[in-house]
């Protein structure tokens, strides 16, 4: 018999397969049942039409049979089967072009990527075995055709006895080596783990020899092992039955299974969708963010289904990264796992999903949000700083579209609340949404400027995350009001008369002010009075683009040059400090240096800042009690 060659494509993507990476070797499972199952489809359909053709709906089934001693698997179908010249144009070509196409207009993409995005159909095979044996046969044929390849060297087909239509598959599994191990696949709970994974909404029963231990017949106490088939796969899949058909538990036992989390989901979104793309998807939203979830390891993603069939277990693409939480699938009859459709065109599909999805996600959090407070607060503590990101992210190109599933802490709520809340509680004359920066919303509650305006019946913001100021900067207002942060120079809040007594006291002490800047060496920008302290004597006042919050946060980041916020000291013109700096400008400049100093450092604790030189503020102070 003479050997046939590949065509030269094909050899490529033969060699490509053989020297793939051991972790998507496992795929070859999931492509021959498959094949198996689309051959068993092409058939059921072809005897409906034909009356007396074909099997019942039910002796349709894909078994499976692992022989260790031969080191083989078998996958046995009784599908449409193929004809000779089938055999040859199907299992002779390698997926017509597409996939090598792929391959050259995207060279950044591995070999490995494309086999683990696509598959590549039959020839993954040769993933994991050294010889394949396809027997074949087809309703109309009398008999069976063989078609045996080793590999890249080619393939050989010929006639050969089989009795009923449809075809068997024998893989000879590789020998384990070194670097791979290969017997694992001659290992049933292997085979099951990967049926499981893969294809267990195979809509046609997956059956397999396994053992079970169960007690011996008439014994109370020992045990036998025995043999016996199993169906592998459960093929209806949760996300196709109707909704009010799924209880909660079934959602939650689905979801602690498929996800590996032991808390029931916060929220679930269960959909289907039909127009331009049609598709299922069923989304998670989970209780607590997953441990790696800050880490570099975490990776976005939900799982993708070409109808029932597992594509793709991290779908990157169909999530953007402020959603990144969300766990969960996509089944897509329009999406192919053949790769020898279009890749444009999938890839065209996809993009229309995920914004679907994108879109979802937004409306069930902002109705989570209206109708579910106390579910949307959790929601808002283990996942609202993604929000947050994804509002500054860039260049705020999303933060329209995300302003509304904000929450910061209220000063006068005492709980979270949203900025429409904010605005629609604000004061008749007020102009500015105000927030305060801090470590936790206690110091917050502390500071003079926070205060003062509380004791003046403002509501205050209490951002307590390093992103916050960030996104509050990038989205710039809420419904036409700006944000003016408490601490820093741009609220406005005093009346004509006052602001013009202020200016005058600042101007009788000028002097004073400028002597007190130079004692502090250039620390701050400028030293003079207010009047938004209520009881406190003094507190530093960010004067640039740059906060003191985010100096802090900013200077956290490895690398980076580091930033300096440019602050002004701001002495309560109230308080008795005041009269004594004046007194001490006049007779005692060097006792002046001292307090000036003494004041700016305890500025900076309040605000909740290091101090540069906590030895000298501690010599200062003892200086005072002696
Ligand atoms: P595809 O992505 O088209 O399934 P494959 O390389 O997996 O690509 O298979 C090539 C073709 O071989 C299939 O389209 C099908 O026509 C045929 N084929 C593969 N497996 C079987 C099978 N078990 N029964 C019948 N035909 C099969």
């Amino acid at each position: 018999m003479r050997k046939k060659q590949f065509k030269a494509e094909s050899k490529k993507l033969l060699d490509m397969m053989i020297n793939s990476i051991y972790t998507h070797k496992e795929i070859f499972l999931r492509e021959l049942i498959s094949n198996a199952s689309d051959a068993i489809d092409k058939r059921y359909y072809r005897s409906l039409n034909n009356a007396g053709e074909g099997l019942a709906r039910d002796d349709y089934k894909i078994f499976i049979d692992i022989d260790k001693d031969a080191r083989t698997i078998t996958i046995t179908d009784n599908g449409c089967g193929m004809t000779a010249e089938e055999l040859e144009t199907n299992l002779g070509t390698i997926a017509k072009s597409g996939s090598l196409d792929f391959k050259t207009n995207n060279d950044a993409k591995t070999d490995v990527e494309i086999i683990g995005q696509f598959g590549v159909g039959f020839y993954s095979a040769f993933m994991v075995s050294d010889e394949v044996t396809v027997e074949t046969k087809t309703e109309a044929d009398e008999i069976g055709h063989k078609w045996v390849s080793q590999g890249a060297d080619g393939y050989s087909i010929s006639e050969c006895e089989k009795d009923t239509v449809g075809t068997v598959i024998t893989l000879h599994i590789k020998e384990s080596t070194e670097e791979e191990k290969y017997d694992e696949y001659l290992q049933s709970y292997r085979i099951e783990t990967l049926i499981k994974k893969y294809s267990d909404y195979i809509r046609y029963p997956i059956i397999m020899d396994c053992e079970t231990r169960r007690l011996k017949e008439g014994s109370e106490e020992e045990y036998e092992t025995v043999v016996e088939p199993k169906q592998l796969n459960s093929m209806v899949p949760l996300w196709r039955k109707n909704k009010n058909e799924i209880t909660e538990d079934e959602y939650k036992e689905f979801y602690n299974d498929k996800f590996h989390d032991y808390n029931a989901p916060l929220h679930v979104v269960h959909s289907k969708t039909e127009g331009q793309v049609s598709y299922d998807a069923l989304l998670f939203i989970p209780e607590k963010a997953p441990w790696d979830y800050y880490t570099k390891d975490f990776e976005k993603g939900l799982q993708l289904y070409s109808n029932g069939v597992m594509i793709m277990e991290k779908c990157g693409d169909l999530l953007p990264d402020y959603f990144s939480f969300v766990r969960g699938l996509v089944d897509s009859a329009d999406l192919s796992l053949n790769i020898s459709r279009e890749v444009l065109q999938h890839d065209y599909q996809l993009k229309l999903i995920a914004k679907n999805i994108e879109k979802k996600i937004k409306s069930e959090l902002t109705k989570m949000l209206r109708t579910d407070r106390e579910k949307y607060v959790k929601f808002f503590e283990s996942f609202g700083s993604q929000i947050k990101l994804g509002v500054y992210a860039d260049f705020g190109r999303k933060a329209d579209d995300l302003k509304d599933l904000l929450l910061f802490w209220s000063s006068s709520e005492k709980k979270l609340v949203s900025l429409s809340e904010y605005v629609e509680r604000m004061k008749s004359e007020q102009t500015s949404i105000l927030y305060a920066c801090g470590e936790t919303t206690d110091k917050i509650d502390m500071l003079p400027q926070v205060d003062s305006l509380k004791d003046k019946g403002y509501e205050v913001l209490y951002l307590t995350d390093g992103i916050d100021e960030f996104a509050l900067k990038m989205l710039r207002a809420y419904n036409e009001k700006d944000f003016a942060n408490v601490c820093a120079d741009d609220i406005d809040l005093d009346t004509d008369e006052e602001k013009e007594a202020l200016k005058q006291e600042n101007e009788t002490s000028k002097e004073m002010f400028d002597f007190m800047k130079e004692a502090l060496g250039g620390a701050v920008e400028e030293v003079r009075f207010t009047n938004k302290l209520k009881n406190h004597p003094v507190c530093l006042t960010s004067e640039g683009d740059v906060s003191v919050e985010m100096e802090k946060v900013l200077n956290t980041i490895p690398g980076e040059e580091k930033v300096k916020a440019q602050v002004a000291l701001e002495i309560n013109a109230e308080h008795p400090v005041a009269e004594k700096l004046k007194a001490l400008y006049e007779s005692d400049k060097d006792k002046l240096t001292d307090y000036a100093k003494i004041l700016y450092s305890s500025a900076r604790l309040i605000g909740g800042m290091q101090i540069e030189n906590p030895t000298e503020l501690s010599n200062l102070i003892c200086n005072l009690m002696i």
